[in-house]
């Protein structure tokens, strides 16, 4: 049975050329890119070739990237590093929708004796700058605030963000995890007042385990692994030179083939969209302004984990929040921070695309998903 892949949020098939890109550096180009001889000048200038292709993508300057293992590493070195370049301050600004990898991250802090503070949204759902900047304190180090939010689509207002809360106090600083942003929107740093970013390579058809920190030149940061000068001193460990290739090729692949990608995608959306609301009792949760990949979806009085079984069986992969809870099938944390009652939130699914979704795609599942809500509604 093929699957139909309505999980791309989650994580995304790699690409073909991504995946040609990257198998001289599994089989025969195996250097490390630390070594002085031939075999590993050819990773190292790898590495460049791919550093300079995801700064391109993202408006950066190559030098003001850090390939790591993946968006969760990125966030913990953007936390942990800017509370170790230690200007004493203490306290975090963060918000109730972010991923858990910021979340719990945050609540590790808390632990240690750090204070976070947590900004929910209004009663529209979203997150208002005026709020976020006057959670910050005389202490507050660090605001991190989401770009793009992975179980709605939503996008947060980060530059009115930064722009507050910068006009409050200009030496705290701001990251954004932009995981979700990565190839769903323009993200041009080197024109916003962000200081850190986090990345990751398999939401953009790119390998899984391997991401990027943004670091804005200037920023005060240090390194949390040690034990090597890799990546100028500040990511210690021989690099992931075939992940960091893929990650560059992804990038590339993107930047490319940008417009063709958003309109695609866009379109996905809106088949599926149009005809599932046609055919089903739904409503969205989240709304505009949001990415057109991810969309979320309330089925009244049909029972979230019920309806993925079956559309497994059905062979249609979708998923109620974020992959890492979806085992548990909790409710989703974010969902209820918009203020969605418990009972909506047990009915609700997330379908997200990529340029890999066919309308063909999304017709079939449109099929399978309505027998499926018959059948439980029955
Ligand atoms: N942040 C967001 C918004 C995500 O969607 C994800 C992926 O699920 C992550 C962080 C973690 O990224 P990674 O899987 O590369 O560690």
């Amino acid at each position: 049975m093929t699957m139909i892949y309505l999980d791309n949020a989650a994580t995304t098939a790699v690409h073909p050329d991504v995946l040609d890109a990257m198998m001289p550096y599994l089989t025969n180009g195996y250097g490390n890119a630390s070594s002085i001889h031939a075999l590993g000048r050819e990773a190292k200038a790898a590495l460049q070739t791919a550093r300079e292709r995801v700064a391109l993508l993202i408006g950066a300057h190559p030098q003001e990237l850090v390939f790591t293992s993946g968006g969760t590493e990125s966030i913990h070195a953007a936390l942990y590093g800017t509370l170790l370049a230690g200007t004493g301050r203490r306290h975090v600004v963060t918000t109730a929708l972010e991923h858990h990898a910021v979340l719990h991250t945050c609540a590790f802090l808390e632990s240690l004796g750090y204070s976070v503070t947590y900004v929910a949204p209004r009663e529209d759902g979203r997150i208002h700058p005026d709020d976020v900047a006057s959670a910050v304190t005389a202490d507050t180090l660090l605001v991190s605030v989401m770009s793009v939010n992975n179980e709605t689509g939503v996008i947060l207002p980060v530059d009115e963000i930064a722009a507050a809360v910068k006009a409050r106090d200009a030496a705290v600083l701001v990251h954004s995890d932009m995981v979700q942003a990565l190839g769903t929107l323009r993200l041009q740093l080197d024109q916003r007042q962000v200081d850190l970013a986090s990345f990751s390579a398999h939401k953009v058809h790119g390998p899984k385990g391997v991401g990027a920190l943004y670091i804005r030149r200037g920023t005060p940061w240090r390194p949390v692994l040690h034990g090597g000068t890799q990546e100028r001193e500040r990511r210690a460990g021989t690099e992931n030179v075939a992940g960091i290739v893929g990650f560059g090729a992804a990038a590339e692949r993107l930047r490319q083939h940008w417009d063709d990608h958003q309109r695609h995608v866009r379109q996905i959306r809106d088949v599926f969209w149009d005809m599932l609301s046609a055919r089903v009792p739904v409503e969205r949760n989240g709304g505009e302004p949001s990415v057109p990949a991810i969309l979320n979806v309330w089925f009244p009085g049909v029972r979230n984990d019920r309806l993925l079984m079956r559309l497994d069986l059905a062979g249609v992969a979708a998923s109620a929040g974020s992959a890492c809870t979806a085992g548990s099938l909790e409710p989703s944390h974010v969902l209820q921070a918009m203020g969605y009652e418990v009972s909506r939130v047990h009915e609700s699914l997330r379908f997200s695309f990529s340029d890999f979704t066919s309308e063909s795609d999304v017709r079939t599942a449109v099929q399978h998903i309505e027998e499926a809500v018959n059948a439980l509604r029955r």
